[in-house]
C-alpha cells in the first residue's frame, strides 16, 4: 500500500525526487532536507499534489 510522491523544492519549485510513502500512516505532507540540483545546495522538499 504505498504511493509514489514527487518531491518538490520549496524555493525554486523543481521536482527532482520520486520517493514513496504509505498515505495512510502518514497522512500529513512530507518534507524534506534534499539537495537541490538546480540551486546547488540542500533545500526544503515538500510532497506535491
Ligand atoms: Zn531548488
Amino acid at each position: 500500500m504505498h504511493d509514489n510522491i514527487l518531491l518538490e523544492c520549496t524555493e525554486c519549485h523543481e521536482r527532482t525526487y520520486l520517493t514513496k510513502k504509505n498515505k495512510r500512516n502518514h497522512p500529513e505532507r512530507l518534507e524534506l532536507k534534499k539537495y537541490c540540483p538546480r540551486e546547488r545546495h540542500v533545500t526544503l522538499h515538500r510532497e506535491t499534489k
